[in-house]
């Protein structure tokens, strides 16, 4: 049977580089695999079904909760989100790593559900940089800007329960050091017991 896969969870406040990490990392893994959320957000401009999110309307949203078919789900700045359970399952089972990129509610959900998970918390360099970078994405209006900027200092507040605080103050940089969190959870211990019994009973790993 295949070992399990990482859960691996990124959060961090809007504009913080979350969406650009993430597409730094997969560009670099191919035994990492992006989550695809489902929400009830409007597209905005180049952003496409089935690849940046599944587009949903509310009603279809709230089929998908009643029905248990999201791991976790949220309120966010005025939309909901959430994660779907079955691909979310199937790729962990058949020993592929997952990233999901959630808010901090979702995280809290997922983290009772997946102890294991490695937790990842994105902060920006300085809350100046961090309205710079949300402003100059040109994708929010101004006053989805303000409502997502109120929500930074709840949103920090979350920080202290994830495993890792990783500054983006780089893109490069701050992606190398999400792939050797990564590679350093492959190697703890108590995810490779599998290993040690099999050098012990057999002599070898295979
Ligand atoms: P999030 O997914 O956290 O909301 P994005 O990945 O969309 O954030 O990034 C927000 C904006 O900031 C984008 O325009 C992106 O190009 C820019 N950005 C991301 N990381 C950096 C960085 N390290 N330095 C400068 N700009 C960045
Ligand atoms: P955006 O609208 O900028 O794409 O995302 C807004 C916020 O929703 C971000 O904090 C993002 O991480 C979060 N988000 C995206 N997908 C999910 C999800 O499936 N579940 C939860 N809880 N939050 C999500």
């Amino acid at each position: 049977m295949a070992r399990q896969g990482i859960l691996i969870v990124l959060s961090g406040p809007s504009g913080t580089g979350k969406g650009t990490i993430c597409k730094a990392l997969l560009a670099q893994s191919t035994s990492l695999h992006y989550s695809i959320s489902a929400t009830t957000r409007q597209p905005r401009p180049g952003e496409v079904n089935g690849v940046n999110y599944w587009f949903i309307a509310p009603d279809e949203f709230r089929t998908m909760v009643e029905q248990n078919e999201l791991l976790e789900w949220a309120e966010v700045y005025g939309n909901y989100y959430g994660t779907p359970r079955r691909w979310v399952a199937d790729m962990l089972h058949s020993g592929q790593d997952v990233v999901l990129e959630i808010d901090t509610q979702g995280a809290m959900q997922i983290k009772k559900q997946f102890p294991q998970g490695v937790f990842v918390f994105i902060i920006p360099p300085s809350l100046r940089e961090l309205e710079d970078r949300i402003v100059k994405r040109g994708a929010d209006s101004p006053a989805v800007i303000a409502k997502r900027l109120g929500c930074v200092q709840e949103e920090i507040g979350f920080a202290p329960q994830y495993d890792y605080a990783v500054v983006n103050d780089e893109v490069a940089a701050a992606t190398a050091k999400i792939a050797a969190i990564i590679l350093a959870e492959k190697c703890r211990m108590d995810r490779n017991t599998d290993l040690i019994e099999a050098i012990g009973k057999r002599g070898s790993i295979e």
